[in-house]
């Protein structure tokens, strides 16, 4: 559902969206997210973005590989400018500041996009289904939070591959 910029009054637009997207590119549009983006038309082409997301995506724990449900709720709050405003140095010469500025380039935006890119920032880089996660054994692979295998290991975090290098290193 793409905004042509031409049709957006004066005053802005307010959008309530509520519906699901494909946050991971794995061909499921399975995240269910409700949002509301204000848009208001700034001097210069510029766009200012505002407004409020919600969603619980599923993530995978990168210790244990459990599915887990994650908390998002996230202020949006930047402003898009044409790109043509961008200096030939590449610059952006109309307005300071620390906003951040995204910039777009066709006669439309596609809000979707936009909240898309704001739930992608809001998770974090290696999720844990929780800080405690103890992670997969890393000799039979048994999840260490269900069960105790008794296997002589590397400690959590620890990957094999890695332990050998250091011993390699060592010799
Ligand atoms: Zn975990
Ligand atoms: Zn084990």
């Amino acid at each position: 559902m793409a905004i042509k910029i031409n049709d957006i009054p004066p005053e802005g637009l307010t959008l309530e969206l509520g519906q699901k997207l494909e946050l991971f590119d794995r061909g499921t549009a399975s995240t269910a997210f409700k949002a509301v983006l204000a848009i208001k038309p700034m001097k210069g082409g510029i766009l200012h973005i505002s407004g409020r997301v919600q969603s619980d995506p599923l993530l995978e724990c990168s210790r244990c590989l459990e599915s887990f449900m994650f908390n998002i709720d996230s202020e949006i709050n930047f402003d898009l400018a044409p790109i043509s405003s961008l200096g030939p140095e590449g610059e952006h010469e109309l307005i300071g500041g620390e906003l951040d500025i995204e910039f777009y380039q066709s006669d439309e935006i596609e809000p979707l996009d936009i909240i898309k890119e704001q739930l992608l920032i809001s998770i974090p880089m290696v999720p844990l289904h929780d800080s405690g996660c103890k992670g997969l054994c890393s000799v039979c692979g048994a999840d260490l939070n269900k069960v105790e295998c008794g296997h002589q290991r590397n400690a959590p975090g620890d990957f094999g591959a890695f332990s050998t290098l250091k011993d390699l290193l060592k010799k």
